[in-house]
């Protein structure tokens, strides 16, 4: 994973977006920003007793964990457990819970943050899901069964709009920009060390690589498990910093593209941008 595939993509090409996604895959900032996703609570007829009058609630609920995401449908039996009756001639199928719930339940959710901030929102399914799934009719927007992020199904059915995609990369961009090389610390100006920490939180909030055991033919493997291929991204950021590597923004005014390079004395993002000067140099003479 080359952090150099995120900086030089053209995001003013429709068409270069498609082939960048064709090859490397969506961003997956839903399954980035959100935590937890709770749908709405589903009235069912109890295991085993299919001419039951009586109902039991059930709530599918997707939590992050530090590997993947973990889903528990969670059927409510007990004797405190909310019930209901059915009225004559009333069938249990697309029964929807009426609002005002009792306290004890819990609605539908979608836990997230915004990309690159740590600071949690709660929101509702319909306005906060729908626009991943575009799939969804308006009328299902909130009883849609919305599968389970990175499931096989979830990949069949999201989607990232090209908006989303773009802001999503120029704020990638702009997180890194943040992390321009001012060494020595001591005499860089106090706004460009305010705009490096500010950087370093935000790789911060995304950064997740988490070790994994792999259970490979002959034992154990290493593997890595991340939250998203933006997450992905951003790991290579990381190591192409502590590796030496410096951000930086190309010379030629009508590029100016960020690059990163281990050579310092590396001012172009490529070799046709720098020849390029060099010629309008030379006819500037
Ligand atoms: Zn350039």
């Amino acid at each position: 994973m080359d952090v150099d595939a995120i900086l030089k993509l053209d995001l003013n090409s429709e068409d270069e977006i498609l082939k960048w996604c064709a090859k490397y895959g969506l961003l997956g900032i839903l399954p980035e920003q959100a935590s937890l996703i709770r749908l709405p609570a589903r009235y069912e007829v109890p295991p085993g007793l299919p001419d039951s009058r009586t109902l039991l609630r059930a709530q599918v609920v997707y939590v992050k964990t530090h590997i993947g995401w973990k889903g528990v449908d969670k059927t409510s039996i007990g004797p405190k457990s909310p019930v209901l009756e059915l009225e004559p001639g009333e069938t249990a199928e697309k029964y929807v819970e009426p609002a005002g719930l009792p306290a004890s339940l819990e609605a539908s959710v979608l836990t997230t943050s915004a990309l690159f901030s740590e600071e949690i929102i709660e929101r509702g399914l319909a306005e906060g899901l729908s626009m991943y799934f575009p799939d969804v009719a308006d009328d299902d927007r909130l009883s849609h069964d919305y599968p389970m992020p990175l499931s096989d199904r979830f990949w069949f059915e999201y989607g990232e709009s090209l908006e989303h995609f773009r802001s999503s990369v120029t704020q990638f961009r702009t997180m890194l920009e943040n992390l321009k090389d001012i060494w020595p610390l001591d005499s860089a100006p106090e706004e460009a060390l305010r705009n490096l920490v500010f950087g370093r939180n935000q790789l911060h909030t995304i950064l997740s690589p988490r070790p994994a055991l792999g259970l490979g033919v002959d034992g154990f493997e290493s593997k890595w498990a991340f939250s998203s291929l933006l997450a992905m991204f951003t790991l290579a950021a990381h190591m192409s910093l502590v590796g030496g590597e410096t951000v930086r923004q190309c010379k030629r005014p009508r590029c100016r593209r960020l690059f990163m390079t281990p050579v310092k004395t590396k001012w172009y993002c490529s070799e046709r941008c720098r020849r390029s000067e060099e010629m309008a140099r030379a006819r500037r003479k």
